[in-house]
């Protein structure tokens, strides 16, 4: 009888992170010192990132051990199950496998744990005693609030004012954990009051906050900055969800055709697929599609440029080589406020530009539609960040039921969405809207990145 999910031993959990950084056919371009334009030394980070981290940033080794400590609290939830959505394929008549890789098992409900413990681990081990980050969703610092409970170091959210604001028990949750939570922007930094003092009325943006974070860290003597996405040890950390998935499937005697997941800075699915891409870069499965998903109303690698940009709106960051809408663009207020980053992980970006992966964009009705029928058949509610992987899921799965393709669609289903119910409501309710930007605004935005290289 074939399987509904497959569930691994305690042990078959990854031993390393496997860092993608060994295998890539071109290195990575490095950070850039803003004034400078000299790649930046590992000294620059260090005001704010412990040395374990700025290290594996630039790591050239294919595998990190990952820490017994870190592996021990891992195994709350992990190996996260992988599911063959059985009833969702039935429902489509389609003769394509679909399986998602779930990982809203954790605490705090979502994929983002698998690199939050490992940074506050680092963090407590470098002595530092306290940590500022920012949150959209509110996944982040939910995860990131979580694993400062565990280590016991003091945690500050600055929390994105539209989410903060749809979603009043994602702070209580961190504030359960002993977070501190703002909404961003605040009056509490100079990058909150600058912008507030041009837009009194924003809606925030990660990129927002991340200034505010960072200005935070830089600071505060004892204090750090953790960033939840985007960087290559974050990344990193992350390939603990593809590790097992890749070792999931082979027990089922499978292989992915098709590879999904959503995307907003690309830390799940970088971490779910990196095991795939280095396949691919090995030449072994030159067919496999590996393609990111992500939103209309952000649209970095559909619409975006591949260009050094910085990672925050203030400026504060080294540039990253990235595709990316330009660090002033603050996307419309989607529910799925995770994916609402002007830029993207600089890995998947390079491999994304050298052809390995795809991507893709959906409007965010679509994307509810494609949420509420897997909640029907399949029982979990997905995030609405998730729920993009969803929708391309299904997309192909009807493209193999018109072609009679019995492909292998596999996606990462990155989390829950218990904090969601007010977006799902006003979908239920039709009052979601869809958002595109015009191509003037995303050209408008994108302009502002040729004055970086001025
Ligand atoms: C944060 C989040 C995302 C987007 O972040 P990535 O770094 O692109 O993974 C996606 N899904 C969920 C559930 C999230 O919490």
């Amino acid at each position: 009888m074939a399987h509904i999910k497959i569930i691994l031993d305690e042990n078959d959990i990854p031993k390393k992170w496997y860092n993608i950084q060994a295998d890539l056919p071109k290195p990575l371009d490095p950070p850039l010192n803003p004034q400078t334009k000299k790649p930046i030394s590992p000294d620059d980070l260090k005001a704010i990132f412990p040395m374990e981290l700025i290290r594996q940033e630039v790591s050239q080794d294919r595998y990190i051990s990952i820490p017994p400590p870190v592996r021990e609290i891992y195994r709350t939830w992990r190996p996260s199950p992988l599911y063959r959505a059985k009833r969702l394929e039935k429902f489509l008549k389609t003769p394509a496998h679909i399986y998602y890789k779930w990982e809203g098992v954790s605490p705090p409900g979502s994929h983002k744990p698998n690199s939050a413990v490992p940074q506050v681990y680092y963090n407590m081990k470098a002595g530092v005693d306290r940590i500022a980050t920012e949150t959209g969703a509110g996944q982040w610092g939910s995860s990131l609030a979580f694993s400062c409970r565990i280590f016991n170091i003091q945690c500050r959210v600055y929390m994105v004012k539209c989410s903060y604001e749809q979603k009043p028990y994602r702070r209580i949750l961190m504030e359960n954990w002993g977070a501190e939570v703002f909404p961003s922007p605040t009056t509490l930094t100079n990058a909150g009051r600058t912008i507030l003092k041009q837009n009194p009325n924003t809606s925030g943006s990660l990129g927002i906050a991340i200034s505010e974070a960072i200005e935070d860290a830089a600071t505060h003597d004892n204090t750090n900055y953790a960033l939840g996405s985007v960087l290559n040890h974050v990344v990193l950390h992350q390939t603990v969800i593809g590790l097992e998935l890749k070792k999931q499937l082979e027990q089922l005697e499978e292989y992915p055709d098709i590879l999904l997941g959503c995307v907003g800075g690309g830390s799940n699915f970088s971490g779910a697929s990196f095991p795939f891409v280095r396949d691919k870069i090995l030449g072994k499965h030159p067919d496999l599609r590996i393609i990111s998903v992500e939103p209309t109303a952000c649209p970095t690698l559909t619409k975006g440029a591949y260009t050094y940009d910085f990672g925050d709106t203030a400026g504060m960051t080294p540039l990253l080589k990235m595709y990316t809408l330009g660090h002033t663009f603050v996307p419309a207020a989607i529910h799925a406020g995770g994916l609402r980053y002007h830029g993207d992980s600089p890995l998947l970006s390079k491999l994304t530009k050298e052809r390995y992966m795809e991507a893709v964009a959906y409007q965010q009705r679509e994307v509810f539609e494609a949420a509420k029928l897997f909640t029907q058949l399949e029982g979990f509610l997905p995030a609405p960040e998730s729920a993009h992987a969803i929708k391309a899921a299904i997309d192909f799965a009807l493209i193999c039921k018109a072609r009679k393709e019995a492909k292998v669609i596999v996606f990462a289903n990155s989390g829950h969405g218990h904090f969601d119910l007010s977006a799902y409501e006003a979908y239920n309710t039709n009052t979601i809207k869809n958002c595109e930007h015009s191509p003037e605004e995303i050209k408008k935005a994108v302009t502002t990145l040729q004055k970086i290289h001025k």
